[in-house]
């Protein structure tokens, strides 16, 4: 469910029509509903209630101050991947000690800044960070709270460029090693032995990955929490969200109301694992970022062109793969519509099989390809729905295009959580070399 609605004709986000937004704000536009992202939070919330928990929600999805912010204010923890995050949720009011902090690279200064701040733990990937993590303590005169990523090597059967926890990944450590990892790491004087955390991928539909996973770390939970008495064990995110609610190309009816029809809910995922999970008697973090974040978001813009090959229909529009770089990346799919709808847009013959694609120079650039929607002319407005995950976070200046407005929609209240970028900001930074001028 979100909260992105037809209300005659209009597309509203919450109580505020997307035509009044763009109008106001330009286009491209992000339009963020608060009400989406709590609910989101709250219902895997409650799910877990039977078991001691802590959602840390994972901040690269969508790390604006708003929504950030929001977050915060429902009681998330926050999963992070960089200093910069870890900076970002402070900004946004948010505490480190419900933080952790995930990453096969993290630096000496993002280690150090994560200690002086008091995070939750450190998540480790390998046996040379553990070290690294353990000089930096030693230098600060702390013990490191960490925990150490295992990789369970379980298909989340998932695009390739989001699955993570197979050995082809680089991410954690073999389930094999990391008993004697952590076994070396007892020895580290400066490490203070918190967790387990695994991640095995992003977008999944089913909750039998997550089920292989968890039944597989359990005898090795139960191990290192007599051997090192360890309080939490973090299952990672990965919660797949309703891309296309049709599920089949060429249906005639572009707009679904958003059903969680055969889905991952947080019902379902809590009724496999917590039966698993509680008898351990551990601290269980998730950490999901798509799930909350991803249908609480929409890209607007606006159509600049028609033009019709002898094969093809495009759709050029003002947005492109440097504002939503999903397609371009990962092929995915987002549903497209028009933000007013005219009678007799469900009838094939106001359809049009369209290409809807962005001004940037590369054949990458593309928001759908052969898609049947209604006509649409110079001027109209689209939304591109579920941008609210791996949207704007992805964003770049590519082709010297600035960054999109964000804006954050509360029951009858809208405000701009990110202006936008101004063209002369690009280069601000930039300098012509002294002796070339
Ligand atoms: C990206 C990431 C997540 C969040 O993944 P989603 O699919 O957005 O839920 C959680 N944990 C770690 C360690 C990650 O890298």
């Amino acid at each position: 469910m979100h909260d992105f609605s037809f209300k005659r004709g209009r597309l509203y986000c919450e109580n505020v029509s997307v035509d009044s937004l763009v109008k106001k704000h330009g286009s491209p536009l992000f339009i963020y509903s608060h009400g989406t992202l709590t609910r989101n939070f709250n219902e895997l919330d409650k799910a877990l209630a039977p078991l001691d928990h802590t959602v840390c929600f994972a901040a690269k999805a969508n790390s604006n101050l708003g929504v950030l912010r929001t977050l915060a204010n429902a009681g998330s923890g926050f999963d992070i991947v960089s200093g910069g995050e870890l900076q970002r949720i402070m900004a946004a009011g948010g505490s480190p000690s419900k933080c952790i902090f995930a990453g096969v690279g993290k630096t000496e200064e993002e280690i150090e800044l994560a200690l002086k701040k008091g995070i939750y733990s450190l998540n480790a990937e390998s046996e040379p960070e553990l070290i690294r993590i353990n000089k930096v303590a030693r230098r600060l005169k702390k013990k490191a709270p960490v925990a150490i990523r295992v990789n369970p090597n379980i298909d989340a059967k998932t695009h390739a460029k989001i699955t993570t926890g197979t050995y082809e990944n680089k991410f954690g450590i073999a389930f094999e090693e990391v008993e004697a990892v952590y076994d070396r790491a007892s020895k580290l004087k400066n490490l203070h032995i918190r967790g387990l955390q695994m991640h095995i991928g992003s977008q999944l539909t089913e909750v039998e990955p997550f089920e292989k996973a968890v039944k597989k770390v359990i005898p090795l939970a139960k191990r290192l929490v007599e051997k090192y008495s360890i309080e939490f064990i973090s299952i990672g995110g990965g919660l797949g969200i309703v891309y296309d609610p049709a599920l089949e190309s060429g249906d005639a009816k572009w707009w679904r109301s958003p059903k969680r029809k055969d889905l991952l809910t947080p019902k379902k995922y809590a009724s496999k694992l917590i039966p698993l999970l509680k008898p351990l008697g551990l601290k269980v973090l998730i950490e999901p970022g798509r799930f909350i974040a991803g249908n609480c978001g929409i890209l607007v813009t606006r159509v600049e062109y028609l033009k019709q090959t002898g094969v093809k229909n495009f759709v050029i529009v003002d947005a492109a793969m440097n504002d939503l770089a999903r397609p371009a990346l990962y092929d995915s799919y987002h549903q497209i519509t028009p933000i007013k709808q005219r009678a007799g847009d469900n009838l094939k013959k106001n359809q049009i099989s369209s290409d809807v694609v962005g001004p940037i120079c590369e054949s990458g650039d593309y928001f759908c390809k052969n898609r049947m929607l209604p006509k649409t002319g110079e001027g109209d407005y689209l939304a591109l729905l579920s941008a609210g995950a791996y949207g704007f976070v992805m964003a770049s200046n590519y082709n010297t295009r600035t960054f999109p407005a964000e804006v954050l929609v509360k029951g009858n209240q809208a405000e701009v959580v990110r202006k936008r970028q101004k063209t002369k900001q690009l280069w601000a930074s930039e300098s012509v070399p002294k002796w070339l001028k």
